[in-house]
Protein backbone atom coordinates (compact mmCIF):
# COMPACT_ATOMS: atom_id res chain seq x y z
CA UNK A 1 0.00 0.00 0.00
CA UNK A 2 1.16 3.36 -0.79
CA UNK A 3 2.24 5.77 2.01
CA UNK A 4 0.08 8.27 1.08
CA UNK A 5 -2.98 6.75 2.20
CA UNK A 6 -1.88 7.00 6.08
CA UNK A 7 -1.31 10.30 5.48
CA UNK A 8 -3.06 12.40 8.04
CA UNK A 9 -5.71 15.13 6.63
CA UNK A 10 -3.91 18.38 7.44
CA UNK A 11 -7.47 20.41 9.25
CA UNK A 12 -5.47 23.12 9.74
CA UNK A 13 -4.73 24.20 6.43
CA UNK A 14 -7.84 23.01 4.68
CA UNK A 15 -10.34 24.75 7.97
CA UNK A 16 -8.21 28.43 6.50
CA UNK A 17 -8.98 27.18 3.03
CA UNK A 18 -12.61 26.90 3.53
CA UNK A 19 -12.55 30.19 5.80
CA UNK A 20 -10.98 31.96 2.78
CA UNK A 21 -13.44 30.26 0.20
CA UNK A 22 -16.58 32.03 2.43
CA UNK A 23 -14.61 34.84 2.17
CA UNK A 24 -14.46 35.22 -1.27
CA UNK A 25 -18.40 34.24 -1.77
CA UNK A 26 -19.52 36.39 1.51
CA UNK A 27 -17.83 40.09 -0.56
CA UNK A 28 -17.48 42.26 -3.01
CA UNK A 29 -14.45 41.68 -5.04
CA UNK A 30 -13.37 45.25 -6.20
CA UNK A 31 -9.30 44.40 -6.57
CA UNK A 32 -8.75 45.09 -10.48
CA UNK A 33 -5.96 42.11 -10.58
CA UNK A 34 -8.17 39.45 -8.96
CA UNK A 35 -10.84 37.12 -10.69
CA UNK A 36 -12.70 33.80 -10.07
CA UNK A 37 -11.53 30.98 -11.96
CA UNK A 38 -13.54 28.15 -13.33
CA UNK A 39 -14.18 24.74 -11.37
CA UNK A 40 -12.33 22.68 -14.24
CA UNK A 41 -9.37 25.38 -13.58
CA UNK A 42 -8.47 25.07 -10.24
CA UNK A 43 -9.18 21.38 -10.76
CA UNK A 44 -6.59 21.14 -13.66
CA UNK A 45 -4.34 23.31 -11.17
CA UNK A 46 -5.04 20.36 -8.06
CA UNK A 47 -4.31 17.90 -10.13
CA UNK A 48 -1.29 14.83 -10.40
CA UNK A 49 0.93 16.95 -12.84
CA UNK A 50 2.10 18.85 -10.07
CA UNK A 51 4.30 15.51 -9.51
CA UNK A 52 6.38 16.18 -12.99
CA UNK A 53 9.38 17.42 -13.83
CA UNK A 54 9.54 18.97 -17.55
CA UNK A 55 12.76 20.80 -17.99
CA UNK A 56 12.95 22.00 -21.54
CA UNK A 57 9.98 22.21 -24.07
CA UNK A 58 7.25 19.96 -25.57
CA UNK A 59 9.54 17.12 -27.42
CA UNK A 60 12.84 18.98 -26.22
CA UNK A 61 12.69 17.48 -22.66
CA UNK A 62 15.53 17.22 -20.14
CA UNK A 63 13.25 14.36 -18.24
CA UNK A 64 11.73 11.03 -19.15
CA UNK A 65 7.92 10.27 -19.32
CA UNK A 66 7.31 14.17 -20.43
CA UNK A 67 4.71 12.45 -24.08
CA UNK A 68 1.76 13.38 -21.82
CA UNK A 69 2.70 16.96 -20.25
CA UNK A 70 4.02 17.85 -23.72
CA UNK A 71 0.51 16.86 -25.35
CA UNK A 72 -0.98 19.50 -22.57
CA UNK A 73 2.00 22.18 -22.86
CA UNK A 74 1.19 22.32 -26.55
CA UNK A 75 -2.29 22.36 -26.35
CA UNK A 76 -1.91 25.49 -24.03
CA UNK A 77 0.38 27.02 -26.70
CA UNK A 78 -1.72 26.64 -29.58
CA UNK A 79 -4.86 27.91 -27.87
CA UNK A 80 -3.09 30.87 -26.78
CA UNK A 81 -1.55 31.57 -30.21
CA UNK A 82 -5.22 30.95 -31.83
CA UNK A 83 -6.44 33.26 -28.79
CA UNK A 84 -4.26 36.43 -29.54
CA UNK A 85 -3.49 36.12 -33.32
CA UNK A 86 0.13 34.95 -32.20
CA UNK A 87 2.79 32.70 -34.13
CA UNK A 88 4.97 31.76 -31.02
CA UNK A 89 4.24 31.34 -27.30
CA UNK A 90 6.26 30.36 -24.22
CA UNK A 91 3.32 29.55 -21.44
CA UNK A 92 6.02 28.33 -18.76
CA UNK A 93 6.61 31.86 -16.90
CA UNK A 94 5.12 31.46 -13.36
CA UNK A 95 3.85 35.12 -12.77
CA UNK A 96 3.60 38.05 -14.98
CA UNK A 97 7.09 39.40 -13.25
CA UNK A 98 8.69 36.24 -14.42
CA UNK A 99 7.45 36.69 -17.69
CA UNK A 100 8.94 40.21 -17.77
CA UNK A 101 12.32 39.28 -16.21
CA UNK A 102 12.77 36.68 -18.63
CA UNK A 103 12.36 38.95 -21.54
CA UNK A 104 14.80 41.65 -20.32
CA UNK A 105 17.46 38.76 -19.76
CA UNK A 106 16.87 37.93 -23.34
CA UNK A 107 17.06 41.24 -24.51
CA UNK A 108 19.22 43.45 -22.52
CA UNK A 109 22.57 43.72 -20.99
CA UNK A 110 23.10 45.01 -17.47
CA UNK A 111 22.89 48.15 -17.27
CA UNK A 112 20.78 48.67 -21.06
CA UNK A 113 18.24 51.62 -20.46
CA UNK A 114 14.66 50.31 -20.11
CA UNK A 115 11.95 53.03 -20.48
CA UNK A 116 8.53 52.07 -18.66
CA UNK A 117 5.35 53.99 -17.19
CA UNK A 118 5.83 55.74 -14.16
CA UNK A 119 5.24 53.61 -11.14
CA UNK A 120 3.68 56.40 -9.82
CA UNK A 121 1.40 57.01 -12.76
CA UNK A 122 -0.24 53.50 -12.17
CA UNK A 123 2.80 51.32 -13.74
CA UNK A 124 4.26 48.18 -12.26
CA UNK A 125 7.34 47.54 -10.71
CA UNK A 126 8.60 45.09 -13.22
CA UNK A 127 9.24 48.31 -15.51
CA UNK A 128 12.04 49.90 -13.84
CA UNK A 129 10.72 50.14 -9.71
CA UNK A 130 14.34 50.46 -8.02
CA UNK A 131 13.11 47.81 -5.57
CA UNK A 132 12.81 45.10 -8.37
CA UNK A 133 15.29 43.22 -10.82
CA UNK A 134 14.21 46.10 -13.55
CA UNK A 135 15.12 48.78 -11.77
CA UNK A 136 18.63 47.69 -10.45
CA UNK A 137 20.11 45.68 -12.99
CA UNK A 138 19.01 48.01 -15.56
CA UNK A 139 18.62 52.06 -16.03
CA UNK A 140 15.33 52.76 -15.47
CA UNK A 141 13.20 55.91 -17.12
CA UNK A 142 9.96 56.75 -17.11
CA UNK A 143 7.07 58.41 -19.39
CA UNK A 144 3.83 59.34 -17.55
CA UNK A 145 0.20 61.24 -17.52
CA UNK A 146 -0.08 64.60 -17.77
CA UNK A 147 -1.35 66.32 -14.56
CA UNK A 148 -4.42 68.43 -15.61
CA UNK A 149 -5.68 65.31 -17.90
CA UNK A 150 -4.59 62.32 -16.59
CA UNK A 151 -3.68 61.02 -19.74
CA UNK A 152 -0.12 59.47 -21.26
CA UNK A 153 0.75 62.66 -24.04
CA UNK A 154 2.81 60.69 -26.53
CA UNK A 155 4.59 63.49 -27.99
CA UNK A 156 6.44 63.49 -24.26
CA UNK A 157 6.82 60.27 -24.19
CA UNK A 158 8.54 60.52 -27.96
CA UNK A 159 10.71 63.84 -26.13
CA UNK A 160 11.99 61.37 -23.58
CA UNK A 161 12.42 58.66 -25.44
CA UNK A 162 14.95 60.25 -27.79
CA UNK A 163 16.62 61.98 -25.13
CA UNK A 164 17.40 58.46 -23.28
CA UNK A 165 17.77 55.78 -25.82
CA UNK A 166 16.05 53.27 -24.53
CA UNK A 167 17.07 49.49 -25.87
CA UNK A 168 13.71 48.75 -24.52
CA UNK A 169 10.36 50.61 -24.52
CA UNK A 170 7.55 48.95 -22.09
CA UNK A 171 3.86 49.81 -22.64
CA UNK A 172 1.55 48.78 -20.09
CA UNK A 173 0.46 49.57 -16.86
CA UNK A 174 -1.59 48.11 -13.40
CA UNK A 175 -3.63 51.40 -12.98
CA UNK A 176 -4.08 53.23 -16.45
CA UNK A 177 -7.55 52.95 -17.48
CA UNK A 178 -7.10 54.36 -21.53
CA UNK A 179 -6.32 52.13 -24.30
CA UNK A 180 -2.78 52.50 -26.18
CA UNK A 181 -1.21 54.45 -28.82
CA UNK A 182 0.43 50.82 -29.88
CA UNK A 183 1.07 52.39 -33.67
CA UNK A 184 2.52 55.59 -31.95
CA UNK A 185 5.32 53.52 -29.70
CA UNK A 186 6.28 51.39 -32.18
CA UNK A 187 7.27 54.38 -34.29
CA UNK A 188 9.24 55.88 -31.12
CA UNK A 189 10.82 52.26 -30.44
CA UNK A 190 11.99 52.37 -34.27
CA UNK A 191 12.94 56.10 -34.55
CA UNK A 192 15.51 54.89 -31.49
CA UNK A 193 16.28 52.08 -32.00
CA UNK A 194 14.45 49.86 -28.98
CA UNK A 195 12.61 47.07 -28.68
CA UNK A 196 9.06 47.54 -28.25
CA UNK A 197 7.14 45.49 -25.76
CA UNK A 198 3.41 45.54 -24.86
CA UNK A 199 2.44 43.95 -20.93
CA UNK A 200 -1.45 43.65 -21.08
CA UNK A 201 -1.59 41.47 -17.86
CA UNK A 202 -4.77 43.60 -16.95
CA UNK A 203 -6.59 43.89 -20.02
CA UNK A 204 -5.36 40.85 -21.61
CA UNK A 205 -9.12 39.73 -21.80
CA UNK A 206 -10.47 42.34 -23.30
CA UNK A 207 -7.55 42.53 -26.13
CA UNK A 208 -8.15 38.63 -26.72
CA UNK A 209 -12.09 39.89 -27.47
CA UNK A 210 -11.07 43.00 -29.81
CA UNK A 211 -12.45 45.24 -27.32
CA UNK A 212 -9.06 47.24 -26.93
CA UNK A 213 -6.69 48.10 -29.76
CA UNK A 214 -4.52 44.74 -30.68
CA UNK A 215 -0.90 45.36 -29.42
CA UNK A 216 0.98 42.14 -31.32
CA UNK A 217 1.08 44.18 -34.92
CA UNK A 218 3.33 47.01 -34.00
CA UNK A 219 4.84 45.31 -30.26
CA UNK A 220 7.93 43.28 -31.16
CA UNK A 221 6.98 41.49 -27.37
CA UNK A 222 3.87 40.64 -25.71
CA UNK A 223 4.03 39.67 -22.10
CA UNK A 224 0.70 39.20 -20.17
CA UNK A 225 -0.71 37.33 -16.80
CA UNK A 226 -3.20 34.74 -17.06
CA UNK A 227 -4.78 35.26 -13.73
CA UNK A 228 -6.42 38.83 -13.88
CA UNK A 229 -8.92 39.40 -16.99
CA UNK A 230 -8.01 36.57 -18.50
CA UNK A 231 -9.49 34.53 -15.79
CA UNK A 232 -7.13 31.44 -15.72
CA UNK A 233 -4.57 30.41 -12.80
CA UNK A 234 -2.00 32.69 -10.99
CA UNK A 235 0.90 32.61 -13.86
CA UNK A 236 2.71 34.46 -17.09
CA UNK A 237 2.70 34.09 -20.75
CA UNK A 238 5.04 35.49 -23.54
CA UNK A 239 4.20 36.19 -27.31
CA UNK A 240 5.04 37.14 -30.55
CA UNK A 241 2.82 37.66 -33.73
CA UNK A 242 6.08 37.95 -35.96
CA UNK A 243 9.44 36.88 -34.85
CA UNK A 244 12.55 37.99 -35.75
CA UNK A 245 16.32 37.92 -35.73
CA UNK A 246 17.97 39.21 -32.72
CA UNK A 247 18.79 43.03 -33.13
CA UNK A 248 21.75 43.00 -30.46
CA UNK A 249 24.02 40.36 -32.29
CA UNK A 250 23.51 37.26 -30.15
CA UNK A 251 25.00 34.38 -31.39
CA UNK A 252 24.56 30.85 -31.08
CA UNK A 253 28.10 28.47 -29.96
CA UNK A 254 28.15 27.76 -34.02
CA UNK A 255 28.07 31.34 -34.86
CA UNK A 256 24.26 31.46 -36.06
CA UNK A 257 22.25 34.59 -35.51
CA UNK A 258 19.66 33.04 -32.95
CA UNK A 259 15.67 34.37 -33.37
CA UNK A 260 14.00 36.25 -31.07
CA UNK A 261 11.57 33.26 -30.01
CA UNK A 262 14.73 31.14 -29.24
CA UNK A 263 16.23 33.81 -26.92
CA UNK A 264 13.04 33.72 -25.07
CA UNK A 265 12.84 30.01 -24.71
CA UNK A 266 16.03 30.74 -22.90
CA UNK A 267 15.19 33.47 -21.09
CA UNK A 268 12.36 31.76 -19.23
CA UNK A 269 14.32 27.91 -19.27
CA UNK A 270 17.67 28.15 -18.14
CA UNK A 271 17.31 31.73 -17.67
CA UNK A 272 14.91 32.45 -15.01
CA UNK A 273 13.19 29.31 -14.05
CA UNK A 274 13.49 25.70 -13.30
CA UNK A 275 11.21 22.98 -13.94
CA UNK A 276 7.78 24.51 -15.56
CA UNK A 277 4.40 24.23 -13.19
CA UNK A 278 2.55 21.66 -15.52
CA UNK A 279 -0.28 21.56 -13.30
CA UNK A 280 -0.49 25.48 -13.99
CA UNK A 281 0.20 25.02 -17.41
CA UNK A 282 -2.98 22.32 -17.98
CA UNK A 283 -4.88 25.00 -15.97
CA UNK A 284 -4.04 27.81 -18.19
CA UNK A 285 -4.36 25.79 -21.47
CA UNK A 286 -8.63 25.42 -19.45
CA UNK A 287 -8.50 28.89 -19.60
CA UNK A 288 -7.22 30.06 -22.78
CA UNK A 289 -9.73 26.99 -23.97
CA UNK A 290 -12.50 28.82 -22.24
CA UNK A 291 -11.10 32.61 -23.49
CA UNK A 292 -12.08 31.02 -27.08
CA UNK A 293 -15.66 30.49 -26.54
CA UNK A 294 -18.59 32.66 -27.15
CA UNK A 295 -19.46 32.77 -23.71
CA UNK A 296 -16.19 34.32 -22.79
CA UNK A 297 -17.02 36.58 -25.59
CA UNK A 298 -20.18 37.83 -23.67
CA UNK A 299 -18.16 38.06 -20.59
CA UNK A 300 -15.22 40.31 -21.37
CA UNK A 301 -18.10 42.64 -23.24
CA UNK A 302 -19.92 42.50 -19.76
CA UNK A 303 -16.33 43.32 -17.90
CA UNK A 304 -16.35 46.43 -20.14
CA UNK A 305 -20.07 47.79 -20.07
CA UNK A 306 -20.03 46.87 -15.68
CA UNK A 307 -16.69 49.52 -16.27
CA UNK A 308 -19.16 52.15 -17.71
CA UNK A 309 -21.90 51.94 -15.50
CA UNK A 310 -19.36 51.82 -12.29
CA UNK A 311 -17.28 55.08 -13.76
CA UNK A 312 -20.85 56.99 -14.28
CA UNK A 313 -22.51 56.41 -10.96
CA UNK A 314 -18.87 57.12 -9.03
CA UNK A 315 -18.75 60.50 -11.58
CA UNK A 316 -22.81 61.12 -10.69
CA UNK A 317 -21.41 60.81 -6.60
CA UNK A 318 -19.30 63.73 -7.34
CA UNK A 319 -16.19 61.16 -7.15
CA UNK A 320 -13.24 62.19 -9.76
CA UNK A 321 -11.91 59.60 -12.00
CA UNK A 322 -8.45 60.24 -12.98
CA UNK A 323 -8.60 60.63 -16.79
CA UNK A 324 -12.19 60.68 -16.23
CA UNK A 325 -13.38 57.41 -17.30
CA UNK A 326 -11.91 54.82 -18.55
CA UNK A 327 -11.76 52.56 -21.55
CA UNK A 328 -10.95 48.98 -20.05
CA UNK A 329 -11.88 47.19 -16.99
CA UNK A 330 -10.80 49.66 -14.15
CA UNK A 331 -10.22 53.17 -12.91
CA UNK A 332 -8.50 54.73 -10.69
CA UNK A 333 -10.38 57.47 -8.13
CA UNK A 334 -8.86 60.13 -6.70
CA UNK A 335 -10.49 60.47 -3.16
CA UNK A 336 -8.95 63.49 -2.04
CA UNK A 337 -12.01 65.46 -3.33
CA UNK A 338 -15.77 64.85 -3.44
CA UNK A 339 -18.22 67.26 -5.45
CA UNK A 340 -14.77 69.26 -5.69
CA UNK A 341 -14.86 69.87 -2.09
CA UNK A 342 -12.22 68.51 0.29
CA UNK A 343 -13.48 64.93 1.62
CA UNK A 344 -10.57 63.97 4.45
CA UNK A 345 -10.35 60.59 2.89
CA UNK A 346 -7.06 58.77 2.38
CA UNK A 347 -6.74 55.56 -0.17
CA UNK A 348 -5.94 53.74 3.31
CA UNK A 349 -8.55 54.92 5.48
CA UNK A 350 -10.86 53.82 2.23
CA UNK A 351 -9.55 50.23 2.04
CA UNK A 352 -9.64 50.16 6.15
CA UNK A 353 -13.08 50.86 5.98
CA UNK A 354 -14.33 49.02 3.39
CA UNK A 355 -13.29 45.86 4.51
CA UNK A 356 -15.04 46.38 7.55
CA UNK A 357 -18.42 46.03 4.98
CA UNK A 358 -16.23 42.92 3.02
CA UNK A 359 -16.02 45.22 0.65
CA UNK A 360 -12.50 45.03 -0.91
CA UNK A 361 -10.94 47.01 -2.73
CA UNK A 362 -7.08 48.68 -2.98
CA UNK A 363 -5.69 51.83 -1.93
CA UNK A 364 -3.85 53.40 -4.83
CA UNK A 365 -1.09 56.31 -5.60
CA UNK A 366 -2.89 58.79 -8.14
CA UNK A 367 -0.89 60.55 -10.38
CA UNK A 368 1.49 63.45 -8.30
CA UNK A 369 -0.27 62.12 -5.00
CA UNK A 370 0.68 64.15 -2.22
CA UNK A 371 1.00 60.81 0.24
CA UNK A 372 3.45 57.92 0.56
CA UNK A 373 2.35 54.30 -0.87
CA UNK A 374 1.07 53.34 2.47
CA UNK A 375 -1.66 55.84 2.71
CA UNK A 376 -2.31 57.12 -1.16
CA UNK A 377 -4.83 59.49 -2.23
CA UNK A 378 -6.92 57.16 -4.17
CA UNK A 379 -7.79 53.98 -4.69
CA UNK A 380 -8.67 51.07 -7.90
CA UNK A 381 -11.27 49.32 -8.64
CA UNK A 382 -12.04 46.69 -11.58
CA UNK A 383 -15.06 44.62 -12.59
CA UNK A 384 -13.82 41.58 -13.67
CA UNK A 385 -14.16 39.47 -10.45
CA UNK A 386 -17.91 41.02 -10.13
CA UNK A 387 -18.58 39.81 -13.61
CA UNK A 388 -17.83 36.63 -13.38
CA UNK A 389 -20.11 36.24 -10.63
CA UNK A 390 -22.67 37.56 -13.12
CA UNK A 391 -23.46 40.99 -11.68
CA UNK A 392 -24.69 43.31 -14.46
CA UNK A 393 -24.35 47.27 -15.22
CA UNK A 394 -27.51 48.13 -12.41
CA UNK A 395 -25.86 46.27 -9.70
CA UNK A 396 -22.71 48.23 -10.36
CA UNK A 397 -24.65 51.55 -9.17
CA UNK A 398 -25.57 49.63 -5.90
CA UNK A 399 -22.42 48.66 -5.29
CA UNK A 400 -21.26 52.28 -5.98
CA UNK A 401 -24.23 53.20 -3.30
CA UNK A 402 -22.59 51.10 -0.71
CA UNK A 403 -19.45 52.16 -0.81
CA UNK A 404 -20.10 55.52 -0.87
CA UNK A 405 -22.10 55.28 1.55
CA UNK A 406 -19.75 53.28 3.68
CA UNK A 407 -16.74 56.52 2.71
CA UNK A 408 -19.48 58.98 4.18
CA UNK A 409 -20.20 57.07 7.86
CA UNK A 410 -16.52 55.88 7.84
CA UNK A 411 -16.80 56.83 11.68
CA UNK A 412 -20.04 54.95 12.11
CA UNK A 413 -19.13 51.19 13.32
CA UNK A 414 -23.11 50.71 13.59
CA UNK A 415 -23.73 51.80 9.99
CA UNK A 416 -20.85 49.84 8.65
CA UNK A 417 -22.18 46.87 9.96
CA UNK A 418 -25.70 47.21 8.56
CA UNK A 419 -23.98 47.65 5.42
CA UNK A 420 -21.84 44.61 5.92
CA UNK A 421 -25.04 42.57 6.31
CA UNK A 422 -26.58 43.79 3.18
CA UNK A 423 -23.14 42.90 1.13
CA UNK A 424 -23.20 39.04 2.83
CA UNK A 425 -26.82 38.83 1.89
CA UNK A 426 -26.52 40.18 -1.88
CA UNK A 427 -23.63 37.77 -2.31
CA UNK A 428 -25.95 34.75 -1.19
CA UNK A 429 -27.81 35.48 -4.84
CA UNK A 430 -24.75 34.76 -6.84
CA UNK A 431 -22.91 31.76 -5.81
CA UNK A 432 -19.64 31.42 -6.76
CA UNK A 433 -19.08 27.38 -7.07
C1 LIG B 1 -0.03 42.21 -12.30
C2 LIG B 1 1.01 42.74 -13.21
C3 LIG B 1 2.24 42.08 -13.40
C4 LIG B 1 2.76 40.99 -12.49
O1 LIG B 1 2.07 39.89 -12.33
P1 LIG B 1 2.46 38.81 -11.20
O2 LIG B 1 1.80 37.59 -11.72
O3 LIG B 1 1.91 39.34 -9.93
O4 LIG B 1 3.93 38.68 -11.17
C5 LIG B 1 3.11 42.56 -14.35
N1 LIG B 1 2.81 43.63 -15.07
C6 LIG B 1 1.67 44.32 -14.91
C7 LIG B 1 1.40 45.51 -15.75
C8 LIG B 1 0.73 43.90 -13.97
O5 LIG B 1 -0.39 44.60 -13.78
Amino acid sequence: MSTLTSVERDTAIFDLINKEKYRQESGIELIASENFTSKQVMEAAGSVLTNKYAEGLPGKRYYGGCEVVDEIEQIAIDRLKELFGATWANVQPHSGAQANTAVFLACLNPGDTIMGFNLAHGGHLTHGSPVNISGKYFRPVFYGVEAETGLINWDKVEETAVREKPKLLICGASAYSRDWDYERLRAIADQVGALLMADIAHPAGLIAKGLLKDPFDYCHIVTTTTHKTLRGPRGGVIMMRNDFENPFGIKTPKGQTRLMSSLLDSGVFPGTQGGPLEHIIAAKAIAFGEALSEGYYNYATQVAKNAQAMAKAFTEKGYRIISGGTDNHLMLIDLRTKNGIDSGLTGKLAENTLIKADITINKNMVPFDDKSPMVTSGIRVGTAAMTSRGLIESDMARIVDLVDTVLINHDNDSKIAGIKGEVNNWMKEFPLY
